[in-house]
């Protein structure tokens, strides 16, 4: 089989040349209708324009009462009372009054609001405090002096924020067009795998990744439409692999990438898809498969769990995220100082650390404990991953680096 493939399919590649692979490869899914209760961190895929004006009527900011505000009357009539949501017929002129309610229409007449607070009712007469002098458009907001008619008021590759929902809500739209979910399948291989409440046998595990998949897949907008286990056979594996790819855009595995001969995920996305890289030059996780069938993005993620999940971090959280258009798909990046002596190795080492900031306000990174890669309390608490390139030289504390900043 080797003879047959590409001589460079296990060239180590740079993380920043992966990226640059698998961003080449990413498409930008297809936008589709999806109603208000579904948009939440979604990316708009059109522009929104107001076909009304915000208030649609002049409405009071304030409880209180509706007045002319060219009066010099201390006490006025009560003509009424105007509350929110109603429309009364009441007038008000010079030596009256209308009790008024915060978004309820401004009757006709009537040009200022007196908050309750200034004002004191007794029967059907209500005294003015001295200090007040209302001013004309005192406490009341005009016709569309939120938003105007014709405003563009989202444009099309923004994230849906509640307020920008809530913006769509008010606009009476029940349905926009957003880029469709990724449909994300999920697979844990090995024979040793049992799942989380069963009690492993000798020489069995229990599934840690497809878990901690799941989770990092979470908030990132996506659909998952299978995840489950497969024993180390190529059958299973195989059968899990074309069904997969016919139905989802991103297909992960985890294990079965490295150099055993029970690493069978590694041959099959060679048999089904087209192979891009299989190694990093980077800590955790050399081991590394980024294949595509179509449009289907497959990441063979290494079986160790921590190498999984920062393989995840640094390469497939960017990927569905650039796949839905939204413009944050990368994670900030930012230069950290180093609290304690970091010895580089041959590869770029992702050091999990907690930062603090420092006296002067630099974040300050700490490495949390040993970091290989079955640790994966090394990254429960991770506020970053420290970007350490090779080098023959320590690096020293108070050096600093790039860090990826997490959650
Ligand atoms: P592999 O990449 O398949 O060679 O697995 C590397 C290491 O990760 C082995 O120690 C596996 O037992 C372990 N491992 C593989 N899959 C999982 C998993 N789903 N949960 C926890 N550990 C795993
Ligand atoms: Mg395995």
């Amino acid at each position: 089989m080797s003879l047959s493939l590409p001589a460079d399919l296990d060239r180590l590649r740079e993380p920043a040349e992966a990226t640059a692979i698998i961003r080449a490869h990413t498409p930008l899914l297809p936008a589709e209708t999806a109603s208000l209760t579904a948009l939440a961190g979604r990316v708009l895929r059109e522009d929104i324009v107001s076909d009304e004006d915000q208030p649609p009527f002049a409405a009071s900011t304030v409880d209180g009462y509706a007045v002319v505000a060219d009066d010099p009357a201390a006490v006025r009539a009560v003509r009424g009372d105007q509350f929110a949501g109603r429309t009364e017929s009441l007038r008000v002129e010079r030596g009256a009054a209308v009790y008024i309610t915060t978004g309820a229409p401004i009757p006709p007449g009537a040009d200022a609001v007196v908050m309750v607070e200034r004002t004191e009712q007794a029967g059907d007469t209500v005294r003015i405090s001295r200090d007040v002098v209302p001013k004309p458009g005192e406490n009341i907001r005009p016709v569309g002096s939120d938003l105007r008619r014709g405003d563009r008021v989202l444009s099309s590759g923004i994230v849906l924020s509640p307020a920008a929902v809530g913006l769509l809500a008010s606009l009476g739209r029940t349905a926009v067009q957003v880029t469709r979910r990724p449909r994300v399948s999920v697979l844990a291989t090995g024979d040793e795998l049992v799942e989380p409440g069963e009690t492993p046998a000798p020489g069995q595990i229990r599934d840690a990744n497809r878990f901690a998949l799941l989770a990092a897949l979470a908030p990132l907008g996506v659909e998952i439409v299978y995840a489950g286990i497969a024993p180390d056979t190529d059958d299973a594996q195989r059968a899990f692999l074309t069904a997969r790819i016919a139905d989802s855009d991103v297909v992960i595995t985890s294990g079965g990438v490295s150099m055993g001969r029970k690493d069978l995920i590694k041959g099959l996305l060679v048999e089904l898809a087209t192979v891009h890289f299989r190694q990093l030059r980077m800590r955790p996780g050399k081991p590394f498969t980024f294949a595509t069938a179509g449009d289907t993005l497959l990441f063979g993620l290494p079986g160790n769990p921590v190498s999984g999940l920062v393989g995840f971090e640094v390469f497939v959280r960017p990927a569905l995220l650039a796949m839905q258009g939204r413009p944050d798909a990368e994670r900030p990046r930012v230069r950290v100082r180093l609290a304690h002596d970091v010895v580089p190795v041959d590869r770029t080492d992702y050091l999990r650390a907690t930062l603090r900031t420092a006296a002067d306000g630099v974040p300050e990174a700490t490495a949390n404990g040993t970091q290989q890669s079955s640790r994966l309390a090394s990254l429960v608490a991770a506020d970053a991953l420290v970007i350490v390139p090779p080098r023959e030289m320590p690096y020293r504390a108070g050096e600093s680096l790039d860090a990826l900043l997490l959650g």
